[in-house]
């Protein structure tokens, strides 16, 4: 008798424990609508502690959850069916809730809550994703119609208003072009086999990137320095080159011309370290920790001039994280701006 109710109680806590480790909210209510049992997940996010919650009765209760639990367990009693429910419970921050009412036989009912935050989150990101795209295609899109339309009302335009329009036409033309390759680039990040990584100098591609750069912006200062002739990382060269790249440009974009710029090449234990520093307008602190997120421009007006929408940092950022590296900022406004890219050496 003694050994059968030892067992039965193993068995107790043994599920207990099991239950404890769900990500999911379990709560087991008595016909009565008294608590019998929670686990840790359930009363992590109600916010209250088991004691406080176990042998309680929640038809007494104010908390807007058990409120709301309440009403469904006497539904689903009444239906002897279970109830499926959503909610968004607004605790120290927003949470969005699924919620499971299972009645049980004999009276009372066992809640299952899930926590649907971050599938939340992912669905608005993707949403704010398209607004951002369809506003940034319509702007252009509205300037080229714009001006298409007043060459086609005004046949007799003299030649340089025509030219000067036709060129407005085909710079908001490049525009959209740049916007969707970089969109198209970001959306092929997402997918880089690891097998495209081949052994990279990277000594090399840092003068690759400088006589590039001096075709784009003839006249850019560009100072190099590095520690060793041949540094060598496992990486694909062509995204590790447009990463640079986009740096280096934004170092011009973001200068008064010429710009001077610096690339530092250095290695410390297992790690590369590549460090662009320019003399530019620099960033303010309060703009610092936005710049790596898609779309995000300080100065709309001045990106837009110079074909930019935001999406040159959060491409260089996704580019080293799939290089399993970091990129950190650092910045003084009117005195320039530091770009470190840290990342591993090659392993063979
Ligand atoms: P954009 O297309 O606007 O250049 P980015 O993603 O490349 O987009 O950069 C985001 C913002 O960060 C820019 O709008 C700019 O204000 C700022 N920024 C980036 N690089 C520099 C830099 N080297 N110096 C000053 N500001 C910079």
């Amino acid at each position: 008798m003694r050994t059968g109710i030892l067992r039965a109680l193993f068995f107790r806590k043994e599920k207990e424990s099991i239950l404890d480790l769900l990500m999911e909210g379990v709560m087991v209510l008595d016909g009565a609508g008294v608590i019998r049992y929670v686990n840790r997940a359930f009363a992590k996010l109600i916010s209250l502690s088991r004691s406080e919650l176990l042998n309680s009765s929640i038809a007494l209760s104010k908390k807007e959850l058990l409120v709301r639990i309440h009403a469904l367990m006497t539904l689903a009693q009444r239906q002897k069916t279970i109830i499926t429910d959503s909610m968004t419970l607004e605790e120290e921050q927003t949470i969005f809730l699924d919620l499971i009412i299972v009645p049980k036989q004999k009276k009372g009912a066992v809640i299952l809550l899930q926590d649907k935050s971050s599938q939340h989150q992912v669905v608005e990101m993707g949403k704010e994703f398209i607004a951002n795209v369809s506003h940034e295609l319509r702007t252009p899109l509205t300037i080229i119609r714009g001006f298409a339309e007043t060459l086609q009302d005004m046949p007799l335009l003299s030649r340089p208003m025509v030219t000067e329009i036709v060129e407005k036409i085909v710079r908001n033309c490049e525009r959209m072009n740049t916007l969707v390759k970089n969109l198209l680039t970001l959306s092929d990040l997402e997918h880089v086999p690891h097998f495209r990584f081949q052994s990279c100098d990277l000594a090399a591609l840092v003068d690759r990137c400088k006589d590039l750069l001096l075709t784009l912006a003839p006249k850019t200062q560009i100072k190099i320095e590095k520690s060793k002739e041949s540094i060598l990382i496992d990486g694909d060269a062509d995204l590790l080159e447009l990463a640079l790249m986009n740096l280096l440009e934004n170092g011009v974009k973001y200068s008064t011309p010429p710009a001077h710029l610096t690339i530092a090449l250095d290695h410390k234990e297992n790690n590369v370290i590549i460090a662009i520093q320019d003399r530019g307008i620099g960033i303010s602190a309060q703009d610092l920790p936005h710049i790596f997120e898609r779309f995000y421009t300080v100065d709309k007006s001045h990106s837009r001039r110079l074909g930019g929408a935001g999406l040159g940092l959060s491409i260089v950022k996704t580019i080293i994280n799939k290089h399993e590296g970091t990129l950190v900022v650092a910045s003084q406004p009117g005195q320039g701006t530091t770009f470190t890219i840290t990342l591993p050496c090659s392993r063979h």
